[in-house]
């Protein structure tokens, strides 16, 4: 059913001799990229029939929920509780429920680890770990083979179509599509997060503190007569301690951007993942700026653990249970494709006949400069759909201009500054990663470009898959 592009059918020979098995593999479907856009993908890409592999360059699936250990997903409903991500993403949660791994909307990154393989595995994905995509072979306007590093040497993968799911936009870079980085003024990103899980957390004692002290704290607002028993039930979020931090700060203890510390809680009883490093002015596609990050990520987490121990009540007895294997990285290269999502997209709630996703997510965007959480921002205007409704992801923006057979999924997709700013949460780039996936497997089959395919058809095979278009 499914087979080469006729313009690089050339490369089956090669594929079938049994000298170049080992190091040059061809697939209907080849999705570059392990995170949740890329999970999505690559398991609706196989649910449909076609031969899918996906490549990673770390040992695990999950990209920056796993990697960087960021925590929780992201509302998936409107402001009135309609449900907006289903399909691939409810399907995963389902997943994480049956092992008791995810409480709301908060999992356990080891379960999310494992559950993304199985689901890939079941799916009949091949997966190719600790390989480093770098580079393309071009056939006029389309991706012929990609290049990987391996420890072996360079391996090559061909396929009639490809996702790029890496996050930085990797195979459209290295195919030569057209990008964005950061703001129009001067091009600077959304700074960038080590997160880490602290244990040891006496939860019930941190949200006495919290319901004594409200004023301290930009939330939870904990009403009187509150049973904390029933909270610590579900989600635990806390963001706050002004003066602890502050005095900490004057004292010299705390050295953190910002005038607040937030975390929330972990599935585990007792562990929580702290969101509150931020490094600013730093490039994600350059080694020495990631460099930095990790350094001073690492600096400013060591800050705060001394912090948490010292002032915090209920972190007496804490201790650091685990931190990113990578500092979590927020945007660097937007693919610029045949539509430009925009924040003006979010404010308006605009819906496209090509909609192949629905959020209701805000404008979301962390000072490039790292100035990290302020008191201030609790008073400034959100950009967001009006209350109950929500906006749409087309297509189109998961199509880059310029290269024929390839899709963006996941955050580095087709949008402004801001417009990346709502989208880029995990349950949309589930979204988007199941719109790509399915759709390179209609178009692999077709024979065509994922720009030819009937887009009706893309979307009753996302209905028929659960998903919400
Ligand atoms: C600090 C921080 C906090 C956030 N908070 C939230 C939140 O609370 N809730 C929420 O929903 N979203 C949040 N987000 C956003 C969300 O986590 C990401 O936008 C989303 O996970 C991106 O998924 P992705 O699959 O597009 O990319 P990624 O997760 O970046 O995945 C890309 C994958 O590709 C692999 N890869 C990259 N380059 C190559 C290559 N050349 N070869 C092979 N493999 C490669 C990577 O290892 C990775 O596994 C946050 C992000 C950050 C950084």
């Amino acid at each position: 059913m499914f087979g080469y592009l006729h313009a690089y059918s050339y490369l089956e020979p090669m594929i079938n001799s049994s000298e170049n098995r080992c190091d040059r593999r061809a697939f209907d479907v080849a999705v570059a990229g392990g995170g949740v856009a890329g999970i999505a993908a690559a398991h609706s890409a196989a649910r449909r029939g076609a031969r899918t592999c996906l490549i990673e360059r770390y040992g695990f699936l999950g990209g920056m929920a796993t990697a960087a250990m960021v925590c929780p997903f992201m509302s998936h409903r409107s402001s009135t509780g309609q449900p907006l991500v289903a399909g691939f993403f409810e399907e995963l949660r389902g997943r994480l429920a049956e092992m008791d791994a995810i409480v709301e909307n908060s999992f356990d990154v080891e379960a999310l680890k494992f559950v993304a393989q199985e689901m890939l595995l079941d799916a009949g994905v091949e997966l190719v770990l600790h390989s480093w995509v770098t580079g393309v072979e071009m056939r006029n306007d389309s991706i012929a083979e990609l290049a990987l590093r391996t420890k072996g040497g360079e391996e090559r993968v061909a396929a009639s179509v490809f996702v790029d799911a890496t996050g930085d936009g990797d195979v459209a870079f290295s195919a030569g599509a057209p990008f964005q980085k950061g703001r129009a003024e001067d091009g600077a990103m959304q700074a960038m997060t080590l997160k880490f899980d602290i244990a040891g957390v006496d939860l019930h004692a941190a949200l006495e503190w919290v319901k004594a002290n409200p004023d301290q704290v930009r939330f939870p607002k904990i009403e009187p007569g509150t049973d904390i028993r029933q909270m610590l039930k579900g989600v635990v979020s806390i963001a706050g301690y002004y003066d602890l931090v502050k005095q900490a700060k004057e004292k010299g203890e705390l050295n953190v951007p910002g005038d607040l510390v937030f975390f929330i809680s972990r599935p585990r009883p007792g562990e929580v993942v702290v969101n509150t490093t931020h490094i600013g002015m730093v490039d994600g596609t350059r080694s020495e700026d990631l460099t930095r990050a990790e350094i001073e990520g690492r600096r400013q987490m060591m800050s705060l653990m001394r912090f948490f121990r010292d002032c915090a009540p209920g972190f007496e007895s804490c201790y650091l249970a685990r931190s990113g294997v990578q500092v979590g990285v927020r945007e660097t290269r937007r693919i610029t494709g045949e539509y430009v999502f925009t924040a003006e997209d979010v404010e308006a709630a605009r819906k496209f006949p090509d909609a192949i996703g629905r959020l209701a997510y805000w404008v979301d965007v962390h000072s490039p400069k790292g100035e990290g959480y302020t008191r201030g921002e609790e008073t400034t205007r959100r950009l967001a759909p009006p209350p109950g409704d929500w906006y749409e992801i087309p297509y189109r923006c998961l199509l880059p201009l310029g290269v024929r057979n390839l899709l963006i999924a996941g955050k580095c997709v087709s949008s402004t500054h801001e417009g990346h700013g709502a989208i880029r949460v995990m349950p949309s780039c589930m979204a988007m990663g199941q719109a790509a996936g399915t759709a390179a497997a209609i178009a692999a089959s077709a024979g065509v470009s994922p720009k030819e395919i009937d887009v009706e058809k893309l979307l009753s095979a996302l209905r028929e898959a659960g998903a919400l278009v």
